[in-house]
């Protein structure tokens, strides 16, 4: 039976990618070799790096005074890296708390400089993104998370400020076009939208380093994988050339302005039937602040016996990765680039099915 992934992260990726990924894992263009097994200098993978650079370049119309870097470490080491590089000890940087992702960014950069929480929504439990808050002139950057996966909320437009923005784009980057002219700096683990877990992708403002006068670990200083294009130590060769095959799969795909719509329209999908059905309610509060990439729903008040036959009947349609995160309870249909909306259809129509059972 077909499923229907809707797992948050490590998460689904495109069929014919997970072909060529498993075609490469046994013979790597013909080469007699695996791809796990060769040398992350040969010109073969010289080649697949290269071609990945490229197609985000391209996908994310990146100038030249922007880099492309795939580290390892997850999102979780950017939330230091990005301060260490960034944020001098006497600097303050802004942060906009939206969830618990934001939260663990806004602690470790506490280690290198000053923080000032210009946002934050936890008091009411993190159900939408905070809005027309003043960022200080002499901030460094502000950071916020574009997606809060684990809740559900979304930037739809990017706060006003001067400062330029550092973001964890972790679980929308790619999902729809990008003003990078907003951004001195864009992370994301690769495990949401982009491929394997084990890499992270960084995209970085170059003017926006060397600006700190701390000593930064090699492997931490962003400008050591600048000078050697990703390769100072060995990179995750195995996500790198899988990312690539799904930046290929962009590209054919009609690039971000072609992923914005699609994602939308299944995000519409869903939000209306979470609306339209009296055994559901939408957790996030402003409505203009659901994401298009998780859509978290709780079963209304009094229905809550329902979780079980629900998820089973989840189950039984294929449909896998339902269960919501523990913190917020219920329900997430994650539904990043690769999912068809044709599979969002399978879901609203369990939804509906346990709506005539026991509505
Ligand atoms: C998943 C996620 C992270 C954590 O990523 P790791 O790669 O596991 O460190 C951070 N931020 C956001 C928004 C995420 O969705």
């Amino acid at each position: 039976m077909k499923k229907h992934n809707f797992s948050s992260g490590p998460a689904i990726l495109p069929a014919s990618v997970m072909e060529q990924a498993a075609q490469a894992v046994v013979d790597f263009n013909g080469m007699g070799l695996s791809i796990l097994e060769i040398s992350h200098r040969s010109p073969e993978f010289s080649a697949v790096l290269d071609e990945a650079e490229l197609l985000v370049r391209d996908i994310a119309q990146l100038s030249d005074d922007y880099a492309v870097l795939f580290l390892q470490g997850g999102a979780s080491s950017q939330f230091f890296m990005t301060a260490m590089n960034l944020l001098g000890d006497n600097d303050m940087a802004a942060y906009a708390d939206t969830g618990s992702w934001s939260a663990k960014a806004i602690k470790e950069a506490k280690n290198f400089g000053k923080v000032e929480v210009v946002s934050s929504s936890k008091e009411q439990n993190y159900t939408f993104i905070p809005k027309g808050y003043e960022v200080p002139a002499n901030a460094k950057y502000l950071h916020l998370t574009s997606n809060n996966t684990i809740v559900g909320t979304q930037y739809h437009s990017w706060p006003e400020t001067k400062a330029p923005i550092v973001a964890d784009m972790s679980s929308d980057i790619f999902s729809r076009p990008i003003d990078i002219e907003r951004f001195d700096l864009i992370y994301a683990g690769a495990q949401k939208n982009i491929g394997p877990a084990g890499l992270t992708l960084v995209i970085v403002r170059k003017e926006a380093l060397g600006k700190v006068n701390r000593n930064i670990p090699t492997m931490l200083d962003y400008r050591t994988h600048i000078s050697k294009k990703s390769t100072f130590n060995t990179p995750p060769v195995f996500p790198i050339y899988v990312a690539m095959l799904t930046f290929r799969w962009i590209k054919a795909n009609g690039g971000l302005s072609a992923m914005a719509p699609k994602n939308a329209a299944k995000a519409q999908l869903i939000y209306q039937e979470i609306d339209a059905n009296p055994l559901f309610a939408g957790t996030v509060s402003d409505k203009a602040d659901r994401s298009h990439m998780n859509a978290t729903f709780v079963l209304a008040p009094g229905k809550e016996d329902l979780q079980a036959p629900f998820l089973e009947m989840c189950k039984e349609a294929g449909c896998v990765g339902v269960k919501g995160h523990r913190s917020v309870g219920g329900f997430r249909a994650s539904m990043y680039n690769a999912m068809d909306i044709a599979s969002v259809q399978v879901l609203v129509d369990v939804m509906k099915a346990l709506g005539e059972r026991y509505g």
